[in-house]
Parts: C-alpha cells; structure tokens; sequence
C-alpha cells in the first residue's frame, strides 16, 4: 500500500501533458486566495522560516491540489501527497512525518477523514514540531517522542464545517476557494488547448466555459471530450457550433447540468411538486451518495439558483421550472 503518492486523476492529466499551473502567475482566478498566499508566501520567505500551515476549502476540482504544489515550488520545497483515508494508523503519519525534511510542504487531501486517532499525532506535529507516538499495546507500551523538521502542513477538504475544531485551530491560514466565473474558465480553457496543441475560438471557449459548473476540472474534461469530437469530426477549430454539438452529444444542457442535475431537479419538480424533501429522501430516489449530492452537485445548483436548501429540506426554484418549461403549480411548499 502506497501512503504517498502523486495523486492524479485520470481527467486531470494528458499522457503527454500535465495541465496544472505549476506558479502563482499562471494559476487563474481566486484574485484573494491568490494575494493571501502571494503576501504569506513572500513573508516567510524573508524570514527564511516555513510556511504557516495552510487550509484550503472548496467543492472538488476548484484548483486545492493545484495550490498545494503552487506553494511548494514558490518556496522552493519539495512536496509529499497524501489523503485522510490512506492514512489508517498513527504508524503510517508517523512514517511520512518523519521522511519530510526542512520546510517541505505535506499536502492532506480530504483531511476531515483523517481518523480520529490519526488526527491527534498530527496536533503536537503542527504545534510543536514534535512526534508523539505510542508504540505496542498494554504493560510493554513505550511512548516515543521525536523532533520533526519545520515543514508546512496543506490541507484540502470539502467544507470547514466537517473539520474538528481542534484541528481547524492549528491552521493559520485557512483560505476559501469559490467557483469560477465563466471569463476565467475561458482563460483556463484557453491554455489548456495551447498546451494540448489545439484550436479554439473566443466563441467556442465561451460555449464550453458557460457549461463548465464553474469548475475547472470540468472545464478541462470536456474540453478533451469536445476535442476528441472535433478531430474525429475533422474540424480544425473548435467553434461554438462544434463546441455546443460535442457538448450535446455529452448530455451537457445549455445551463451546464449533466444528466444527475437534470435527474435531481426533475425528481423535485415533477415527484414531490418541486419540494420540500430531505436529503436523504432526495439520495435514494435518485440513487446516489448523500455525500456526493451535498458536496458535488448541489453546490452547483445552488449557485446556479436552480435549487434551494431551507431548514424542512431541499426545493425546486422558479428557475428550475423554467429550466425544464414545467409550470409551476402553488403547492404547499411555495
Ligand atoms: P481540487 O484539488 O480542488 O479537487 P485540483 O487542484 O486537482 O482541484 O484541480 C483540478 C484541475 O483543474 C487541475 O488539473 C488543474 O489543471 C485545473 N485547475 C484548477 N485550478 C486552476 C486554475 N486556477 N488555473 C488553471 N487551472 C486550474
């Protein structure tokens, strides 16, 4: 079992290309996370001291992992990558603490599922530089107590709130990152298809940056799937004819809803006169994770103003009737 890896989605990587900004400067959008970073980075640098430890928040594929390299090659650190599930035991945060050296950066992905047993040997690491660990069980247990270099803990999660507050208070700085406007997924989408050696036009961008859910792990996948359907197509560039065609095809609405949001707000709308149902009515009717659904598709939604959360449970917006051209009865919940 590999504790440490460079983790890599498949969407995320080319065979020939990877597709991360590797500075500050070419990381796009997020101007405040970014002018943080820039003043923190720059601060520590001066000092010749490591980074604070940093806490990044955001739904998936806003840029968290992206930023966690950004900050190692600005300090010019090297990098270890792991995530709260990989770590089982405290043995296992003990063997990568104890291999990181002088101001290395250790990236935690997903790090509220860190268990708790794991989490309390990263306390005295984040304070105090110090390796706590109890090794054996019973009469014959020794406790051990180690230095560790100064190094800079980032961590990833989907939203503060599923941190203890514990660990959320060793973070010095904990920074937010928001979905993406339209005008900088084009900006994305255009490097990208620099870097992939293909052509896009203003129009074409803007068609795939619209329909991208603000994200820009999406944005790239479906600029590999419209990619693809251009040069099988034989297309030279990509227009926002043959971008919207590809797009279609890929059961991506004009609004950017996939196939679950559609199922979603159509389960609302046309099962339980547009709401308000909970949660976990809503997971099983449409059959997937709560999870999933709280931290990967409603945000979207809700941004988007097509569904609203309310204290009796998850409802269908005006907009959302619009959407589909359903009209909208008064029921009770309206
Ligand atoms: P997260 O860790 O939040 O799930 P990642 O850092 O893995 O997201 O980002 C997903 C993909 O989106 C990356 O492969 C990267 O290419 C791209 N990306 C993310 N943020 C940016 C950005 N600000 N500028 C350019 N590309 C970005």
């Amino acid at each position: 079992k590999r504790l440490v890896a460079r983790q890599e989605l498949a969407d995320d990587v080319a065979p020939d290309t990877d597709l991360r900004p590797r500075s500050l400067d070419q990381y796009i959008g997020q101007e405040q996370v970014k002018e943080s970073l820039q003043i923190f980075i720059q601060a520590a640098r001066q000092r010749g001291e490591a980074l604070d430890h940093v806490l990044f928040h955001g739904f998936p594929g806003l840029g968290k992992t992206t930023l966690a390299y950004i900050i190692a090659h600005e300090m010019q650190a090297g990098i270890k990558v792991t995530s709260g599930p990989v770590i089982e035991r405290p043995g296992d945060l003990a063997a990568i603490l104890t291999s990181l050296q002088a101001g290395d950066v250790l990236f935690i992905d997903e790090i509220h599922r860190l268990n708790h047993v794991v989490e309390e040997i990263l306390y005295p690491a984040m304070e105090d530089y110090q390796l706590d660990l109890v090794i054996g069980q019973g009469p014959g247990a020794r406790s051990v107590k180690m230095d560790l270099p100064r190094f800079t803990l980032v961590g990833a999660t989907t939203r503060t709130g599923l941190l203890t507050p514990p660990l959320r208070d060793r973070f010095g700085v904990i920074l937010r990152l928001d979905f993406y406007s339209p005008e900088e997924l084009v900006t994305i989408i255009k490097r990208s298809a620099r870097l992939f050696g293909i052509e896009i036009d203003d129009d074409g961008a803007m068609e795939l940056g619209r329909r991208s859910r603000g994200t820009p792990r999406i944005a790239n996948r479906l600029l590999r799937r419209v990619r693809d359907f251009s040069e099988v197509g034989g297309h030279k560039v990509i227009t926002r004819e043959v971008a919207d065609r590809a797009l279609t095809m890929l059961s991506v609405d004009q609004s950017g809803l996939d196939e679950m949001d559609r199922r979603i707000l159509l389960t609302l709308i046309d099962k339980f006169q547009g709401g308000p149902i909970g949660l976990d009515t809503l997971a099983t009717v449409v059959c997937e994770e709560k999870n999933t659904l709280e931290d990967v598709y409603e945000p979207f939604l809700i941004q988007s103003g097509f569904l609203v959360r309310t204290p009796r449970g998850r409802m269908a917006t005006a907009a959302a009737y619009e959407h589909f051209g359903r009209p909208m009865r008064r029921g009770k919940g309206h």
